[in-house]
């Protein structure tokens, strides 16, 4: 049985006393809940936002990371920085990254094999653009991403991992894949995960959704047979809207 498992990307928004005031918030509307529940939080905040959670059931990952522990890149936060603030996820190879920050599946594969090393686990981002999947290529895109994404990882890691489907298209646009598309695609990531592992692993891993998730559209999201969560934008940043999405 898999775990669901829904993060908010906060992506670029958000003071720290922003957040913790919606940490506070959050966790008062938070009840007991089945679901792993993480938040996703700019590097300034992470310190203050580990600290605000701590009793509470929410987790906190990080949105990037290099994959050297240290060096002469400026700009950069590494793993073992990371480690130091004990977070407990990290969103790698979000499109975003790709899209504007050359973020290749190389640089992806370096960054899951450096966030297992450090015991921090990853939320692989993949998914196709809109002129792809026009051109009937979301397999095609997908199986790529996901067989170089993984190059060289073992079984043990894979257990660990988390894995985002989110179409490109579908991200900030209000245009959401309808629940059986985003299905669809995540039961062939599944797929894939078989063919390059066994079944055991294929079935233990958790993949989420990401692309315009609301709270009026999570339910029929969450409802579906492979879809063990979500990764959610723009609706991660209100507490009302946010655990909506929670309490599914
Ligand atoms: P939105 O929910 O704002 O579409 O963003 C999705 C996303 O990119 C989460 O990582």
């Amino acid at each position: 049985m898999r775990k669901p498992i829904i993060a908010g990307n906060w992506k670029m928004h958000k003071t720290t006393s922003e957040a913790l005031d919606f940490i506070k918030k959050f966790n008062q509307l938070m009840g007991e809940t089945d679901v792993e529940v993480i938040l996703c939080v700019p590097f300034t905040q992470l310190w203050a936002a580990k600290e605000a959670v701590n009793g509470t059931k929410i987790k906190i990952g990080a949105q990037n990371m290099h994959y050297e522990d240290k060096g002469a890149f400026t700009g950069e936060i590494s793993p073992f920085m990371l480690k130091e603030i004990q977070v407990d996820y990290c969103i790698v190879g979000h499109s975003e990254r790709r899209q504007y920050f050359a973020e290749t599946d190389e640089s992806v594969n370096k960054k899951l094999h450096a966030a297992f090393n450090h015991h921090i686990a990853p939320i692989l981002c993949v998914g196709e653009t809109l002129e792809e999947r026009e051109a009937h290529k979301t397999e095609d895109v997908v199986r790529k991403q996901v067989t170089l994404d993984l190059k060289d990882l073992n079984e043990e890691q894979i257990s660990r991992l988390v894995i985002a489907y989110e179409p490109i298209w579908a991200i900030g646009t209000g245009k959401t894949a309808t629940p059986e598309q985003a299905n669809e695609t995540i039961a062939l990531i599944r797929r894939i995960v078989k063919e390059l592992y066994n079944d055991e692993v294929s079935e233990e891993l958790r993949i989420q959704y990401g692309g315009s998730v609301k709270p009026d559209n999570a339910s029929k999201i969450m409802n579906q047979e492979d879809i063990d969560g979500a990764l959610v934008g723009g609706a991660s940043l209100k507490p009302e809207d946010f655990i909506e999405i929670v309490n599914f």
